[in-house]
């Protein structure tokens, strides 16, 4: 700083000292007419620097930066280390910035940073997704007028965030948000929240199958539960009556046998830990053998044809393509009448293998087809009591055709009859 004020010095000290040494040979008028010459000559270089100074900070690049010597060059050199440092400390805060917005729009959760007057400071891509929140609009906006829900003004206002508050948000109808405050700073609010619509979803499946369950074995139960009281109560019932008795208490304990070992297969074929234990099938055998089962079950009421035409065998799990197949021609069987035709074929379709059963029965309302494959679905539930279904069949298809990466294929119309395909890829064909 001294040598700056001595420099900044010189040229007033050797005007003064030459207008002095004027003053001796001349007259004062002289010296001081030199002086005032000498000084604004000084004033004006210095006002010529100022200026190029105001024009560099206007933009202050090194590039630009004036050409100067002497004092005024050592001011922009300072200067220009000071902007340079200030540009790198503000590029340096502008990645961190970056990083940390990165890391926050990739968090699985909406975060909302709201100041102690609850407006909002910044969001994240998924809080904008759920609130419906605008970056250009909703930024310093008090979050109680865009998020309306009296029990979201509610939770907000009791300052109790112990527990998160379930929520459907406006205009996402489907959705169920999840969603918690946690205070910082001064008086400062972080809001989370959670789309957790799959998780109430599977909680709801689980529930309704809990249900179905309970309702599918009640109802044997307490026919069997009937029975037995009755031949406890009357004790000299005849011999027939106790058969025919046992009888129908027989055939609802294999109705619950049926719905269990179903039961038992779908939680085998749900569980990850057991992979498909694959191997080459022989198709030609597997289907006869299938075939022959459904003879069987039909016990000549219907005309079933079989029909052949792929060599090629399937990679598999042979028990498992066993049920599945088994469980598509029982259906056409259950539900076609006395005297329709039914017809199995394993053929080959646009470089694909496809096993497909197509029977002539009462077919299905397109409406039904999407939720075939779910548990406990039945267009008719009578129907598939009485031919002793239990709803799981073709749920327990469609696992093991997800776990073959099969497709099941659904044609039908009503009161026609109905056509289901597997459809396998042509990298699962095995070579007889
Ligand atoms: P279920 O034991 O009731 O037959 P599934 O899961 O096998 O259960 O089938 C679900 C429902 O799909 C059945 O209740 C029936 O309404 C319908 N369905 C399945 N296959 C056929 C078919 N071949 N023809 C007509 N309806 C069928």
């Amino acid at each position: 700083m001294q040598d700056f004020l001595f420099r900044l010095s010189i040229p007033v000290v050797l005007t003064t000292l030459l207008a002095l040494m004027l003053w001796g040979a001349f007259s004062a008028t002289f010296a001081l007419l030199f002086m005032l010459f000498a000084l604004l000559i000084v004033i004006a270089r210095h006002g010529r620097q100022l200026y190029k100074l105001g024009q560099w900070l206007n933009d202050p690049r090194f590039e630009t930066m004036p050409e100067a010597s002497g004092i005024w060059g050592e001011v922009f050199s300072r200067l220009y280390k000071m902007v340079k440092q200030h540009n790198q400390t503000k590029q340096a805060l502008a990645a961190e910035l970056q990083h940390i917005e990165q890391a926050t729009a990739a968090l699985p959760e909406g975060v909302v940073i709201l100041n102690e007057a609850n407006h909002i400071e910044w969001f994240n891509t998924l809080a904008r997704q759920h609130f419906n929140l605008d970056a250009e609009h909703d930024i310093l906006q008090d979050i109680t007028y865009l998020v309306r829900q009296p029990e979201f003004i509610d939770y907000l206002h009791d300052g109790d965030f112990s527990e998160p508050l379930l929520m459907v948000p406006a205009r996402h109808d489907e959705m169920t948000l999840s969603i918690k405050f946690i205070p910082y700073g001064d008086e400062k609010r972080l809001m989370i929240s959670r789309d957790i619509t799959q998780f109430k979803r599977i909680e709801t499946m689980r529930r309704d199958f809990v249900a179905n369950v309970s309702h599918e074995l009640r109802t044997p139960l307490t026919v069997v539960n009937g029975f037995v009281e009755n031949l406890l109560d009357m004790p000299d019932l005849s011999k027939e009556s106790a058969r025919r008795a046992l009888q129908l208490m027989a055939e609802q304990t294999r109705r619950m046998d049926n719905l269990v070992a179903d039961l038992l297969t779908l939680s085998r074929l749900e569980n990850e830990q057991s992979p498909v234990h694959e191997e080459p099938v022989d198709m030609g055998l597997l289907i006869n053998e299938v075939y022959r089962d459904g003879e069987s079950l039909s016990g000549g009421r219907h005309s079933l044809r079989l029909e052949i035409t792929s060599a090629s065998g399937l990679l598999g799990n042979r028990d498992e393509l066993r049920s599945a197949f088994g469980n598509l021609l029982s259906n056409a069987i259950r539900y076609t009448p006395e005297g329709g035709d039914i017809q199995l074929r394993w053929f080959e379709r646009d470089g694909q293998l496809v096993y497909s059963v197509q029977d002539s029965g009462i077919g299905i309302a397109p409406k039904h087809i999407p939720r075939l494959t779910e548990r406990f679905y039945r267009v008719d539930r009578s129907r598939s009591r009485e031919t002793g279904g239990t709803g799981l069949g073709l749920a327990i298809v469609k696992y093991i055709a997800m776990r073959h990466q099969a497709k099941l294929e659904v044609l039908s119309e009503e009161g026609k009859g109905s056509t289901f395909s597997l459809v396998f890829a042509r990298k699962r064909s095995s070579s007889q």
